[in-house]
């Protein structure tokens, strides 16, 4: 008798298509109904998986990349972790520029996956050649045969979210959705399924979540670029000090910020409440919920869907390192846990 085999040809076939999971002890204390969507679930272990295969697939129809080829592109970590992943799988060759306020476990982890990787300062302008968008240039511009991802100017980018992250959160609402709460960096997530669900349902309110030390809410609200909003924040992914093309300011509603802190002890709090264990920027996203309901955004009939970006195992060298909470001053008002050593 012939066996079947219940396997995946490969990993790629677990891209997106994630769950969302009821929120109960995190958001008891808010009205309305709230969800995570767990991006962690996609085979990377982020949304970034989505825009990978996307962008990558239309070079691909487009003739542009063929077997040998190389994936230029800068990333806070989680594009290129997926991009490495896609190319691993497709026969690519994958060079990443990230910024030294990247964890240096994500760093490591982009190696593991086969990915050469320029270490770039955080603190300077945009187009200071230093900057990760300039290494990224100067290299694919040096490189034959390569494409350069380029995410944060890629409607691709947003199109992806479009076509997939807007359409599930639909689906798996049942079209009850009346708000989203979602991070902007590159905007790519935030836009795409924001115009998705715009489209089905223009009532629905699109929340962003921005970081102090970022130019996005201050853009979007006046239309300028203010300088004097730039600082720097330890969120990694969050906030930007330019304004990415990917993302589509005219579908969302508004901007929250949160602090540095605020993001690292919530993102604490869903592990041990929910036993969600998530990224720095999906603590960022609960606590701008938390923001936004006490502006009373929300009432009893809200559903109101998070998008929860990565992975926690990203952050162990920070946000789950007591020593690096301790050293941010972020520690006080923390439930110490203990570890007893048997000697
Ligand atoms: N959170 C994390 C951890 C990220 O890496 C990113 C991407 N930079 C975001 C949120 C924001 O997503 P987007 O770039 O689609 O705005």
């Amino acid at each position: 008798m012939k066996e079947e085999i219940q396997a995946y040809d490969n990993v790629l076939a677990l891209v997106g298509k994630t769950p969302i999971v009821k929120l109960s002890k995190a958001t008891k204390e808010l009205r309305g109904n709230f969800y995570g969507k767990v991006e962690a679930f996609s085979a990377g272990q982020s949304a970034k998986d989505r825009i990978a295969m996307h962008i990558i697939e239309a070079a691909e129809k487009k003739g542009i990349l063929k077997p040998g080829s190389t994936i230029v592109e800068t990333t806070s970590g989680n594009t290129g972790f997926s991009i490495a992943m896609v190319s691993a799988i497709k026969g690519y060759k994958c060079i990443l520029s990230v910024s030294d306020k990247s964890s240096p476990d994500k760093i490591d982890m982009l190696r593991a996956m086969g990915a050469t990787v320029y270490v770039c300062p955080a603190n300077v302008a945009a187009e200071d050649p230093r900057s990760y968008y300039e290494v990224a240039k100067r290299v694919q511009q040096e490189t034959p045969n390569s494409i350069y991802i380029n995410q944060y100017f890629n409607e691709l980018n947003t199109e992806a979210h479009y076509l997939s992250t807007g359409p599930e959160i639909w689906e798996q609402t049942g079209g009850k959705i009346t708000h989203f709460v979602c991070c902007s960096g590159t905007g790519g997530t935030i836009s795409g399924t924001a115009r998705f669900l715009k489209e089905k349902n223009p009532n629905i309110q699109i929340l962003g979540v921005d970081a102090y030390g970022s130019v996005l809410k201050k853009y979007h609200e006046t239309g300028e670029l203010d300088p004097n909003e730039i600082a720097p924040y330890k969120i990694e992914g969050l906030g930007k000090n330019l304004i990415p093309t990917a993302t589509d300011f005219s579908v969302i509603d508004k901007f929250m910020k949160v602090t540095d802190k605020d993001a690292a002890q919530t993102a604490r709090e869903l592990a041990r409440t929910e036993g969600l264990f998530l990224g720095y920027t999906s603590g960022a996203v609960l606590q701008a919920t938390r923001q936004y309901a006490a502006e009373g955004a929300f009432d009893e009939n809200s559903v109101v869907v998070m998008l929860f970006p990565d992975h926690g195992s990203r952050y162990m060298s920070k946000i789950y390192s007591d020593a690096w909470m301790e050293q941010q001053g972020f520690l006080d008002g923390e439930p110490k846990n203990e570890i007893t050593y048997i000697k």
